[in-house]
């Protein structure tokens, strides 16, 4: 079943303009950035990587300010369980990456499972798996992807991260914690077709953020604009994020 978990985006912002200021710093500037270390990471030369902590991983494909304001996004009250969870259990991580997306997503959440014959499973899609071959502890990866090819602000790419990480990932985590707790395969099974019909469902995720009753993110964005002191423009991005989304009502 195809389920919707891009975000789609109406609005056209934070291309670099022509005729856009240049010289270092500038949007130009930090596009061009960009550009060069996903390009580079797309000819095979070993992408850099940032290890945080174990079980976290933030790819060089992405923004340096991303890795930092992963920093303190990582302190916010409901963010935090998914970091906390992942450095405190083996075989569950964490990766954010930095893409070049041509379709105009901010963002992309992703849960995959690889089973004891190496092959790996998007949770979305459980139809193709091999139910003997996954078990409670098998690898499990939470991927956020981040669309380098916008250049934002900081409230903007904070407000971004929070997204992925509170509209998405912390319901991969309630299907990730339950798939570690059940008792048999079959539990298992049942598990993971409830997280993709259900908790999981971009629709419904999306849905419950236009309607304003998306707790965690609004809880988080309080907390970390308050940190960083981009309250104002975090919460210019939550409500610009919220009326992306008000055709899912
Ligand atoms: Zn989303």
């Amino acid at each position: 079943m195809t389920r919707v978990r891009q975000d789609r985006v109406q609005r056209v912002r934070a291309v670099v303009p022509t005729g856009a200021p240049k010289g270092p710093g500038s949007p130009a500037d930090r596009i061009l950035q960009l550009q060069r270390s996903v390009g580079n990471a797309a000819v095979g030369r070993a992408a850099q990587r940032r290890t945080l902590q174990r079980d976290l991983i933030v790819e060089g494909s992405l923004a340096q300010t991303h890795g930092l304001l992963l920093d303190h996004l990582a302190k916010a009250p409901n963010a935090r369980r998914l970091f906390e969870y992942c450095k405190s259990q083996r075989k569950t991580t964490v990766r954010f990456r930095g893409r070049f997306d041509t379709r105009s997503e901010f963002g992309e959440t992703m849960c995959h499972v690889t089973d004891n014959n190496g092959r790996v499973h998007d949770i979305d899609q459980p139809d193709t798996v091999d139910w003997n071959a996954v078990h409670q502890k098998s690898p499990i990866e939470i991927t956020i992807f981040i669309n380098v090819g916008f250049v934002f602000g900081q409230g903007e790419d904070a407000e971004t991260l929070l997204h992925e990480i509170d509209v998405h990932a912390l319901d991969y985590l309630q299907f990730i914690e339950q798939m570690r707790a059940a008792p048999d395969r079959r539990a298992i099974k049942g598990i993971w077709g409830r997280a993709a019909r259900g908790t999981s469902s971009g629709e419904r995720q999306h849905r419950r953020l236009a309607a304003g009753r998306q707790r965690r993110l609004t809880q988080d964005i309080g907390h970390v604009g308050q940190q960083i002191g981009l309250g104002q423009e975090l919460e210019a991005a939550y409500k610009m994020d919220v009326e992306e989304h008000s055709d899912y009502l």
